[in-house]
């Protein structure tokens, strides 16, 4: 896989690595955002902290249209929607973005995203947040999983998080689970695989019910650290 720093003024701030034709995966300190481009449009899955010029770097890597969708309204997710002319998220995380950004216009996601010949089916995952998505492609059996699904930190403590929520969501991927052998998550290590999803869930069970030691919050945060194997929680 070709990988290569995005030429920007600013230096090295995005690292964009080819997925395949006409995917990129663009990481930026920790956070991952993704390009897809079809024959018509092209989608952009988050927009990172906002620390660089990510329409000029997506202008660079595609000559279709780029619509925006969030996966959730984190701010590591949104920091640069406001460079993009349309931004679409799940209407359930509409109140979180807007306690961020007012003026923000965002509009609700479709249940189906063509970008002519390439195709996403959006999957409402609450939990995380109440409007967190994944965005399924069926065709090349690959899951977007924003937070929700991943072998890094997943945060669960704070406003809006739902543990009990976020199990369903977690099981109603799992039922799915025949449909993608890859999945894309936005923050650690990259892909990681369907098989990550029972042992996901049954940590995630545990810890509902007071079964998991609580360990010490790596940095500032009124959570504990609980390890699921897979991944770590924090809530
Ligand atoms: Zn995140």
């Amino acid at each position: 896989m070709a990988e290569r720093v995005g030429k920007m003024d600013q230096k090295a701030i995005y690292t964009v690595v080819e997925l395949g034709k006409n995917s990129w995966r663009i990481e930026e300190n920790g956070v991952r955002c993704f390009l897809f481009a079809g024959r018509e449009t092209a989608l952009l899955v988050d927009s990172g902290y906002g620390s660089g010029d990510l329409a000029a770097l997506a202008r660079e890597l595609t000559d279709k249209p780029v619509a925006l969708v969030n996966t959730h309204a984190d701010g590591d997710h949104t920091g640069n929607n406001a460079q993009f002319g349309q931004v679409t998220m799940h209407p359930d995380d509409f109140p979180k973005y807007r306690e961020d950004e007012p003026d923000g216009i965002v509009e609700p996601v479709r249940d189906r995203i063509d970008l002519g010949g390439r195709k996403f089916e959006v999957i409402h995952i609450p939990g995380h947040t109440p409007g967190s998505i994944a965005l399924l492609d069926a065709e090349n059996r690959i899951l977007v999983a924003g937070d929700s699904v991943q072998a890094g930190m997943i945060f669960m403590f704070g406003k809006g998080r739902d543990l009990g929520r976020y199990i369903q969501s977690l099981e109603k991927l799992h039922g799915i689970a025949g449909r993608f052998d890859t999945i894309y998550p936005s923050h650690g290590p990259f892909p990681v695989y369907p098989d990550i999803l029972p042992p996901l869930i049954h940590g995630a069970k545990q810890l509902l019910a007071g079964e998991l030691p609580p360990l010490p919050a790596p940095f500032d945060v009124p959570a504990k650290l609980y390890d699921v194997t897979v991944a770590k929680i924090l809530y």
